[in-house]
């Protein structure tokens, strides 16, 4: 698996379908197959980055 944004492979799994890039600090959500993408912000909300990524890049690659 690799990062989208960055296409780095430091992945860490932080949860049952969750993950994280230790590269550029996003969050990863596998949802049906496709990958949600989070930023987490300073104050530890989550803002959706998916805008900035095409239907192919959040497909699910392994
Ligand atoms: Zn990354």
């Amino acid at each position: 698996m690799r990062c989208p944004n960055c296409n780095g492979k430091d992945i860490g799994k932080i949860g049952a379908q969750n993950y994280y890039c230790w590269t550029c600090f996003i969050e990863m959500t596998v949802d049906d197959e496709k990958l949600t993408i989070h930023q987490v912000e300073a104050d530890g909300s989550l803002s959706s980055l998916n805008d900035l990524f095409s239907e192919d890049e959040r497909k699910l690659e392994w």
